[in-house]
């Protein structure tokens, strides 16, 4: 059963973990060095918005849920709200009143942030890395449960409560993640139901993501007792590890985007990455035509020609985006400075990758004849979603690694 291909006849090969963690080995140094450069690593976003579906109190006050926002006179000026927001009114003529932008366009599966708000934070994504904050407890699972129930077409099996097993004690864990990480694929309890492929994708996507989260806490897990920062394999197993279709869904959201950025392949190759420095715009022209092209030579793993294919499918797209936007509108709901930051590129960037797949043909993706396809910050947010995702499966490399060795240890 190849889990994580679309459609599910492609080839053997190109379905294994194995293939995927290989096209990712390949990938992750060039993705870490292009999520350094200027371009990639200030994004700017609306960060403090209100919980537009209740009131939420439940904001974290520990040290590690706050962010560091950057000055905006440290960004390159042709980023800053004040040359933006004057360049859109002197386009449109002194008479112009500007109305309040738009969230989204009829393309976008998201709200997307606007580089021209004066509300809107600049970010360095290097200060502020995606790790354990300690935020948990009603606010978080609220927000998980009302993104599972309310936004998901309710095919969610059920909401598992969390496996407390402690690993150091529980051959039953051992075990299972053994054979989960030895074995290749294992079966996916919602695909033996009778449910569309769109909608299984969508799910997977939004499990993907959160089984991604859950693999950063326990990779950068604060010990307590300690103070000292690293990986935690119990956390792992209890979270992601013991359940196999969480596991098959971070690979799932990896392809996914992987494919979204060959998709583009022609249009990110030929985007002007305008920092205002000259050298460093042709320096990050070279990185990500680099990484874009050996992404575009990895085997097939995704056909979105297979989605929203048949007739009368024009209604379940658009269910669909207005599903995953609402998605996005929840990440204002998290109470957690961090998290919020993180859930908001990360949903951009997948909502990005919708985009791309399912709202443009191929020719569209001509960066001459339509160059303002994607906006800044959309591309980022692919780019820094594609690494986080690359990420997890390292650790995940890394969490078999240790799990291997607590059995040969006993
Ligand atoms: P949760 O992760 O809260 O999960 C709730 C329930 O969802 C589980 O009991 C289970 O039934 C189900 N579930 C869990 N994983 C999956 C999956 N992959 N697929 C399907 N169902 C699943 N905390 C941090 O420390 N750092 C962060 O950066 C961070 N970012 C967050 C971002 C967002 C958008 C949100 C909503 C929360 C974030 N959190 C973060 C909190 C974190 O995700 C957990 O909610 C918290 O650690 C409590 O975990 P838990 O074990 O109670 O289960």
């Amino acid at each position: 059963d190849q889990n994580y291909c679309i459609p599910s006849g492609m080839s053997d090969d190109c379905c294994k973990f194995e293939t995927v963690e290989k096209i990712n080995n390949d990938l992750t140094p060039r993705l870490r060095e292009l999520i350094k450069t200027c371009f990639f690593k200030y994004y700017k976003l609306r960060l403090y918005k209100e919980c537009p579906f209740w009131k939420e109190y439940g904001q974290c006050v520990n040290q590690a849920c706050a962010v560091e926002t950057t000055d905006e006179t440290n960004i390159s000026e042709i980023w800053r709200s004040d040359v933006l927001g004057a360049l859109q009114t002197a386009q449109a003529g002194t008479l112009f009143q500007p109305f309040k932008k738009c969230e989204y366009t009829d393309q976008d599966f998201c709200v997307v942030e606007d580089e021209a708000d004066s509300e809107g934070v600049f970010v360095n994504l290097l200060d502020n890395p995606e790790r354990f904050t300690g935020y948990a407890g009603p606010s978080a699972s609220r927000v998980w449960k009302s993104i599972y129930e309310e936004n998901c077409f309710n095919i969610v099996p059920h909401m598992v409560p969390a496996n407390n097993n402690n690993f150091a004690t529980s051959p039953t864990s051992k075990s299972q993640l053994g054979s989960i990480l030895q074995n290749v694929v294992q079966s996916d309890a919602i695909d033996n139901e009778e449910v569309c492929l769109e909608k299984r994708v969508y799910y997977r996507l939004i499990s993907g993501l959160h089984s991604s989260i859950s693999i950063h806490i326990c990779d950068e897990f604060l010990n307590k007792t300690t103070g000292q920062w690293g990986p935690n394999l119990e956390c792992f197993v209890d979270r992601v590890g013991s359940h196999p279709e969480r596991l098959q869904n971070v690979y799932f959201n990896y392809i996914f985007l992987l494919r979204a950025i060959s998709k583009a392949a022609d249009y990110l190759t030929g985007y002007e990455f305008c920092t205002g420095d000259k050298i460093q715009d042709s320096q990050v022209k070279t990185m990500v035509s680099e990484l874009v092209n050996a992404a575009r030579s990895c085997p097939e793993t995704f056909d979105e020609k297979q989605m929203f294919a048949s007739p009368g499918s024009r209604l379940l797209k658009e269910e669909f985006k207005a599903k995953f936007r609402n998605v996005s509108r929840i990440m204002d709901c998290v109470g957690c400075d961090k998290c919020r930051l993180w859930g908001k590129i990360q949903i951009s960037g997948l909502g990005t990758a919708l985009k791309v797949l399912f709202s443009y043909d191929d020719e569209y993706f001509n960066p001459k004849v339509n160059p303002n396809l994607l906006t800044r910050t959309e591309i980022v947010a692919l780019f820094n979603t594609f690494n986080r995702f690359s990420e997890s499966l390292v650790a995940i490399e890394r969490f078999r690694r240790m799990y291997q060795e607590s059995i040969h240890g006993n």
